[in-house]
Parts: structure tokens; C-alpha cells; sequence
């Protein structure tokens, strides 16, 4: 075990910190206002070299490890959590899913695109009708000759409109069960596909959360990515990947709210003296330090144990349910420590707050992964199911 960032990872950090304060920071609050991040700021992420960090160089990658990509996140979600989540999925979810389920032709064309911004990429699993009981899922394919027919709906998908690919959770030829699922790439333009209304959310406001409709939409066999039998596995098994890169987004969003809150109770007096000064407000300093720790080191052990972003179930559960319920309370505790002003627009903490609230939904919620780790503790599945 080795808890020192080696020399080029704080090379990595820090340039990930440089990026962040010009390119990042200066912006956050217009694009929350707006609800919408401009195209030219993904591409700058891209240009960056953020997105397909974890892509071998031949598929346009950098070939740079989980965590590697864990900690620029980590730097960039502290300015704006939108743009941390654009890196996670352009990094993880159905970039891994390509990297190690998808054929060598659908590497090749899908996923230098997506490294350079050329093309985006957001993932569909869940249904207006169907989210944590994911193995229920509705959305029916069949294969007639080269072609997928697809018809269903989805629902809360991150991007629904505004990225180009999206790898479809369906299931095929009404299979009951995981057998039934499979993971097709859509394409913008396919006919009978197309974007269904946006949801208004509370925080994450950036990006456009939504529907998507598939109306006898046809889909090349060629982008069967994952095929139904035994593909539910490898599904869920690349989609750790992304729980891990969900939880260092929201490790980044409380600690850029620690961090702010902790310049401003340090220069702000009351009584004639600092914030800081006061004990009441250094415990709670202390406690939100061992808090965001406690967080940073679960995350990260479940990083470095990757292989290729595929992460282990256990521990990319463990460390999203203890980052998401963390940077819960600590942004809120960052909020109180600016008192009035931590309520006001004019501070970017009501914001941080705001999007720190997601990732106990999504991402799969806190009761879904507790669910996981208590099957991990005890040694056997435990199905939700009503008995039939
Ligand atoms: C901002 C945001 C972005 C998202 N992005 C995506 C995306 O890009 N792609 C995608 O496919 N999905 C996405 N999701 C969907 C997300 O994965 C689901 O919200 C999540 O899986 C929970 O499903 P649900 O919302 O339907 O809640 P439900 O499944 O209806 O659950 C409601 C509540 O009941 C609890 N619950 C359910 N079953 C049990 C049980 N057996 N035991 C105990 N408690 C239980 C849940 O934990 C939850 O608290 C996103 C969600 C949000 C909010």
C-alpha cells in the first residue's frame, strides 16, 4: 500500500488546477443560471485531453489509470460538478463498457471520437416505470436481418438530446429477467428515435436530464454492444466504473465548498475576532476535514484497485454511498458557516448544495448499494423480488 500520489499524478492535479480556475471556475454560476453548459466549453474539456483519459493511446486515449482520471475530476468537480460528470462519462460508464465488452470495429470507430468531443456520449438504462428494479426493464429489441428494432421509452438519461451516442439498455425478444438485457449504441438521426421532454431538477442544472423515445427505431446490428444471455454482468460490472467516477464528483463539489467556506470564516469577524477563531466553528472545520478524508480514501482505494475502469461492486458501492451522504452534509455545514451570505445567489454554495443532493439517486440510490453491501457481507444474493 502506497498513500503518496506519485510525481506525475501531482503533475496531473495541478494542471487539472490551472484548467479549472481559467477555463472552469470563472463560468460555473452563468452555465447553472443558463441550464446549460455551451459546447465550446465540452470541447475545451476535450481539448484538455479529460475526456478518454483512460483510453488506451490507440483508441485516442492517454492511457492513464483510474485513478489517475479520479483525481482530475476530483480538481475540476471542486469548480463545476457539470463538467466533472462530463469527464466521468466520457471516461467511464459506456466509454468502459466499449473499451472492454464492445467489438474491435465499434472501438475503433466510437471511441477515438468520443476522446476527441467529436461526438458525445451519455448512457440509458432506467425507464419512466423501471429504476432501481433495472432487470424489469421494458424497452424491447428484436433483430430482423442487419437491423435492431427498438421500442420503448427512457427516462432521466444525463444528456438526452444534447450528446450524440447513447448506449441502450433493452430487452431482447422479451426474455424475462437479466438474460432478456442487452446494450445497443444509438445514434442521433436513426429513424424513429428521438429526444423526449427535458426534467427540470434541482441542481446539475448544466446538462440537459431527460427523455428518450424509441418508436420501431432502427438500429444497425452492428451496434450490438453487449449481447443479451449473460451481458447483464458485464453491464453492471462497467458501470462500477462509473459509480466510482460519480462519487469523485461529488467529493470535488464538498470539497470546493470546504474550501470557500473555509477562506471566508477565515477572514470574516464577528465579536472582534476571526470565525476561525472561535472553537465551536474549528470543530466544525475539523469534522468536515475527517469527513471529506474518510471519503477521499475510499474513493480512491476503489480507483486503484481497477483494472481498465471496471471496478469492484463492493467497493465502488461503499464509496458512493459515503461521498454522496458526506458532501450532503458537508456542503450544507459549508452553507452555515457563511451564514445569510451562504444562502445568497451571490456565493456559489446554494449551488454546490444543489448538486451535491443528485448522487444519491443517481448513479443507483444509497438503499440499491447498501443492498449490494449487505450481500457482500453476508455472503449471498439478495433478491428483491415478491416471491412469484
Ligand atoms: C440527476 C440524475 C441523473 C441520472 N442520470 C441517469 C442516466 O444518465 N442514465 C440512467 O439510465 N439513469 C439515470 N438516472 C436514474 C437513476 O439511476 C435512478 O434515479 C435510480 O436508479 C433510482 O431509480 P428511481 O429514481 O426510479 O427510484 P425508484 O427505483 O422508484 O426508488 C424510489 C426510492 O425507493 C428506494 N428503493 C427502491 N427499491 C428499494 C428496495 N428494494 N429497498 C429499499 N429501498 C428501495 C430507492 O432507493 C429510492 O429511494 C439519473 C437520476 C438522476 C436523479
Amino acid at each position: 500500500m502506497n498513500f503518496t500520489l506519485s510525481s506525475t499524478q501531482q503533475e496531473l492535479v495541478a494542471s487539472a488546477r490551472t484548467f479549472a480556475l481559467a477555463e472552469v471556475a470563472p463560468f460555473a454560476a452563468q452555465w447553472d443560471a443558463d441550464e446549460a453548459v455551451p459546447r465550446s466549453h465540452v470541447q475545451k474539456l476535450a481539448d484538455a485531453g479529460y475526456f478518454g483519459m483512460t483510453l488506451p493511446i490507440e483508441y485516442g486515449g492517454r492511457g492513464l489509470t483510474t485513478l489517475d482520471a479520479i483525481l482530475v475530476i476530483e480538481e475540476i468537480a471542486k469548480q463545476c460538478a457539470i463538467s466533472g460528470r462530463l469527464i466521468v462519462d466520457h471516461n467511464f460508464g459506456a466509454v468502459g463498457t466499449i473499451l472492454n465488452f464492445g467489438t474491435e470495429e465499434q472501438r475503433q470507430r466510437v471511441l477515438p471520437t468520443v476522446a476527441r468531443g467529436a461526438k458525445l456520449i451519455s448512457i440509458g438504462m432506467t425507464e419512466p416505470e423501471i429504476g432501481s428494479a433495472l432487470t424489469d426493464l421494458t424497452t424491447a429489441a428484436r433483430v430482423e436481418g442487419d437491423t435492431i428494432i427498438l421500442n420503448g421509452r427512457k427516462r432521466w438519461i444525463t444528456g438526452a438530446g444534447e450528446r450524440e451516442y447513447t448506449l441502450v439498455y433493452a430487452r431482447f425478444d422479451a426474455v424475462p429477467g437479466a438474460k432478456g438485457i442487452g446494450a445497443l449504441l444509438v445514434e442521433q438521426g436513426y429513424p424513429g428515435y428521438r429526444p423526449g421532454p427535458r426534467i427540470p431538477t434541482l441542481g446539475v442544472r448544466g446538462v440537459r436530464e431527460g427523455e428518450l423515445i424509441f418508436e420501431d427505431a432502427r438500429i444497425p446490428l452492428a451496434n450490438l454492444v453487449v449481447p443479451p444471455g449473460s451481458g447483464f454482468g458485464r453491464l453492471m460490472s462497467a458501470y462500477n466504473g462509473q459509480r466510482v467516477g460519480a462519487s469523485a464528483v461529488v467529493l470535488g463539489i464538498a470539497q470546493g465548498a470546504f474550501d470557500y467556506a473555509l477562506a471566508y470564516a477565515d477572514n470574516r469577524e464577528q465579536f472582534g475576532r476571526k470565525l476561525t477563531d472561535f472553537q465551536a466553528i474549528q470543530f466544525k472545520l475539523a469534522d468536515m476535514t475527517m469527513e471529506l478524508e474518510a471519503a477521499r480514501w475510499l474513493i480512491y482505494r476503489a480507483a486503484a484497485n481497477a483494472k481498465k475502469t471496471i471496478a469492484d461492486r463492493y467497493e465502488s458501492s461503499v464509496c458512493k454511498v459515503v461521498s454522496a451522504e458526506m458532501a450532503i452534509h458537508v456542503t450544507n455545514a459549508a452553507m452555515q458557516l457563511l451564514g445569510g451570505n451562504g444562502y445568497s445567489r451571490e456565493h456559489p454554495l446554494e449551488r454546490m448544495l444543489r448538486d451535491a443532493r443528485m448522487f444519491t439517486f443517481g448513479g443507483g440510490s444509497s438503499e440499491i448499494q447498501r443492498i449490494g453491501i449487505a450481500s457482500h457481507i453476508l455472503g449471498r444474493p439478495l433478491p428483491q423480488h415478491r416471491e412469484p
